[in-house]
């Protein structure tokens, strides 16, 4: 009943984040939905930021998980709480709340809209 595997699902890099993001999403529906599938706190944020720009590019399905597990989270209060949480950008050390700082889709690691891109990744800063 860990929640640690899925989210080690969405933070360990590998494939593209939009066919991690697949996988959790098939194995939630076939697993009745339980909630064991669903996305925490750091992957949880980058699950939401990249599908908040890329929704209309995905099955109705993905939004519904998105939707699942942020109620999980805690709904608005938990999302904003989330919000106000601390990062750091891993390439200028500059602290950031996480409303102001994204997550580089490809080595997942947190990076500030100033520094982004990352040549080096094929991700997308989210
Ligand atoms: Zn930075
Ligand atoms: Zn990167």
């Amino acid at each position: 009943m860990t929640m640690t595997n899925n989210n080690d699902v969405v933070l360990g890099g590998g494939l593209p984040l939009g066919e991690r993001v697949g996988q959790l999403v098939e194995a939630w529906i076939r697993d009745g939905r339980g909630r064991d599938h669903l996305v925490t706190g750091k992957a949880f944020f980058v699950v939401y930021s990249w599908y908040l720009r890329h929704w209309a590019e995905h099955d109705p399905m993905w939004g519904e998980f998105v939707a699942v597990s942020y109620d999980f989270l805690g709904g608005d209060h938990g999302w904003e709480t989330m919000l106000r949480e601390r990062a750091v950008c891993h390439t200028c050390d500059d602290t950031y709340r996480l409303e102001n700082i994204g997550v580089c889709t490809g080595c997942m690691r947190y990076s500030c809209y100033a520094c982004d891109p990352h040549g080096s990744c094929a991700g997308e800063i989210v």
